[in-house]
């Protein structure tokens, strides 16, 4: 991953290459925004920038014997933390135990959540962590002498994860870092990571991409439709994960558009055969396809919000396609009124959903607790 691969953020990759070029390289820093801004990619593209040995104003070379084992993320000089799962054999394995699967898996593409991450190493319901185990890792790691360049680069992703005993490790090491090392944490929730560590390193903050670039980055790279595209850019609010994810289901967006009619139906008539008739299909599908509805509610819901209180629909209220004249005739029914409980109602399946609970009790205690409150 170099600067140029990344589809916008020239400010702060503006920014990145100034301090390198200005000799202003901090040893820890924290690269932050929110979900879907593209601040792994970012992270990596500086890390091998820093490392390039024929960098120019603009980016890394490419071809320097640093850049060839950067793009296949294999110098010697890099190290990886990121959250993993148990497995059966290792009872709390490092980050090392995966490297084979991370390496394939950011060079798919770099723009991932913890959940997509997690989903691809395994199918369940597996909590990801970045373990006690992995302290020791770290120290070892960090305390060998550079291989091949000026800086040994460890890039934590999701220091959030981590657990307390790694996390106090971490901060003696970036209290007191070995020479010529450099911490790169990667953060979603930045207001999780301790207090200590966030204080000890530069906060490089990114905001989310912008419409155009998301609309461009679809059509280069997915082919999109220009109108397609423009449409996606405008519903994902800045983050590219959201962006691709709407794109390759679109299929999936009408589906949950036609499941969520259907509850509202329901739901208004007080049809109670139709209403357990369609939490038990709703149970029927998939984990990754009821967080997947549930998700897609609730942006409905908000969006319904705006159109009631008044919002002129091209500036706040984000919707696309059949969406546009359902909520035409929906968004009376939702109000201040309401809109904070349904919110808390469909949070709280998300949460029960995550956790593998009984899908046909929570889909039921959904649609019953709408019923109520739709009226
Ligand atoms: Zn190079």
């Amino acid at each position: 991953m170099n600067f140029s691969q990344i589809p916008g953020q020239k400010e702060t990759i503006f920014r990145l290459i100034r301090s390198v070029r200005e000799e202003r390289v901090s040893h820890a820093q924290l690269f932050s925004g929110p979900e879907g801004c593209g601040s792994l990619a970012l992270a990596l593209a500086y890390a091998r920038y820093v490392s390039c040995e024929n960098r120019t104003d603009h980016d890394s070379c490419g071809v320097c014997k640093s850049c060839v084992k950067y793009e296949k993320m294999i110098h010697p000089d890099l190290h990886f933390v990121f959250p993993v799962i148990k497995n059966k054999k290792d009872s709390e394995p490092v980050s090392d135990s995966f490297i084979e699967e991370w390496r394939e898996f950011v060079k798919r593409s770099p723009f991932f959540t913890l959940n997509n991450w997690l989903d691809s190493i395994e199918v369940g319901n597996a909590q990801g962590m970045i373990f006690a185990t992995e302290a020791s890792e770290i120290i070892k790691k960090l305390n060998l002498k550079t291989f091949e360049s000026d800086f040994k680069i460890m890039i934590i992703w999701l220091p959030e994860k981590m657990h307390q005993a790694t996390a106090n490790k971490l901060l003696k090491m970036i209290e007191e870092p070995p020479e010529k090392t450099l911490f790169l944490l990667v953060s979603d929730e930045p207001d999780k990571v301790i207090p200590t560590i966030l204080s000890r390193c530069q906060l490089i903050k990114i905001p989310g991409f912008s419409n155009n670039e998301i609309r461009n980055y679809l059509v280069s790279r997915f082919n999109a439709e220009e109108n397609k595209a423009a449409e996606i850019a405008k519903v994902s609010n800045g983050n590219i994960i959201r962006a691709v994810e709407l794109f390759e289901n679109e299929d999936s967006s009408l589906q949950n558009l036609d499941n969520f009619k259907r509850l509202m139906r329901f739901a208004w008539k007080r049809d109670v055969i139709s209403i357990i008739g369609w939490s038990e299909e709703m149970a029927s599908t998939g984990r990754e396809a009821q967080k997947s509805f549930i998700l897609y509610s609730l942006r409905l819901l908000r969006e319904n919000l705006m159109l009631s209180l008044g919002q002129l629909r091209n500036r706040l209220v984000f919707l696309a396609g059949d969406e546009v004249s359902f909520s035409d005739n929906f968004h009376p029914y939702i109000n201040q009124n309401n809109i904070y409980h349904l919110t808390d109602e469909f949070n709280l399946a998300h949460s029960h959903v995550e956790a593998n609970g009984n899908a046909k009790i929570i889909f039921l205690d959904l649609a019953l607790k709408v019923t109520r409150l739709i009226r």
